[in-house]
């Protein structure tokens, strides 16, 4: 078959990553596929680091439409894209997206050139997970204390800012990384000291009693092998009310921060919503066809919890 064929016939997508066997992505994918009735097939690939570009290279050849991906090739994805030949580079929001978060979860092929459209989908998944949460919230008046300075902080502190968020507060125990966020925004964004600032690690208990909206983008929470690793350091019990304590870890469903947050009264979302909404787009770019995030599909991922 020719390329040109393979273009306009392809229909497998898969989620590539390392290791990649836990990745709830295919559950995610096949519900809408069933629910659609769309012939396609969306699968997880174990793809090592060196074997990375080699892979991306040959999507087309191998049956793709397109890809997830996920740790720990998102940045690297990101610099193997943008330099191919195959890049497509224009100014769509998705394009420009990754160009700022200079890392990629989605690639969709363009099926009339081959190009890769490279974007990044989590801060639409988290700005979708938190208003479908919590959607009466004042974003507007509202400060926000993000906990981390890594990929996912970035999507989420774009979230947050296109939310229209009163003002976003960075904070990370590595602190130049938390300034560069800052930085990138500025200079992205144009805000001033009046949208986003920093505060020091050892600082964090003070800054976050003038906040109510707290995210954590750490890893600190997050369960391997069934426990949980770390926890997340930071006293949330005198926040401003009423306040939002988000976790994007989905492993645990209630992580030892969500479960202090019900105590204190505040709205404790999870990480579960995000990894749901940040799917939608890349399946649309793929299959065409715009999936809803439904209950049923929130039963499947529960049932894999066993909850
Ligand atoms: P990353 O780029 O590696 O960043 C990790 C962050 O965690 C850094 O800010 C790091 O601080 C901090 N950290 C790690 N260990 C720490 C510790 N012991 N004490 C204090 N801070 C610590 O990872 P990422 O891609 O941003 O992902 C972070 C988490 O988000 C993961 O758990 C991932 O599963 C989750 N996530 C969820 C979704 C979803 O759909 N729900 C999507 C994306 C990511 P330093 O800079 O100081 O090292």
């Amino acid at each position: 078959m020719s390329f040109s064929e393979k273009l306009k016939t392809n229909n497998k997508a898969c989620v590539i990553g390392h290791p990649i066997s836990h990745s709830l992505s295919p559950i995610i994918h096949n519900h809408w596929l069933q629910k659609y009735n769309i012939e396609g097939e969306y699968k997880a690939a174990d793809v090592a680091p060196h074997e990375l570009e080699e892979f991306l290279s040959n999507l087309t050849e191998n049956g793709y439409r397109g890809c997830n991906i996920t740790i720990p090739h998102k940045e690297n994805a990101w610099k193997i894209i943008s330099q191919s030949d195959k890049y497509q580079n224009n100014n769509s929001l998705p394009a420009q997206i990754a160009k700022f978060m200079e890392a990629v979860n989605t690639v969709v092929i363009d099926r009339e050139t081959g190009e890769y459209l490279a974007t990044n989908t989590d801060f639409i998944g988290y700005a979708r997970s938190l208003i479908e949460a919590e959607p009466e919230f004042d974003y507007r008046n509202a400060i926000a204390f993000v906990l981390g300075a890594g990929g996912a902080a970035k999507a989420v502190i774009f979230a947050l800012f296109s939310m229209n968020v009163g003002h976003i507060v960075v904070c990370n125990r590595t602190h130049d990384k938390a300034l560069e966020i800052e930085r990138i925004m500025r200079n992205s964004f144009q805000l001033g000291d009046d949208k986003i600032s920093v505060v020091k690690w050892e600082n964090r208990n003070e800054a976050v009693k003038h906040c109510n909206i707290f995210v954590n983008t750490t890893s600190l929470g997050m369960n391997k092998d069934g426990v949980a690793q770390g926890e997340v350091d930071v006293d949330i019990s005198q926040m401003s009310k009423p306040a939002i304590v988000s976790d994007i870890i989905y492993n645990p469903l209630k992580t030892a921060l969500l479960e202090r947050a019900e105590k204190s009264g505040l709205s404790a979302v999870n990480g579960l919503g995000m990894l749901m909404h940040q799917a939608a787009p890349a399946f649309e770019g793929w299959y065409g066809k715009k999936p809803e995030v439904d209950e049923e599909l929130r039963k499947k991922l529960l049932s894999n919890f066993g909850g």
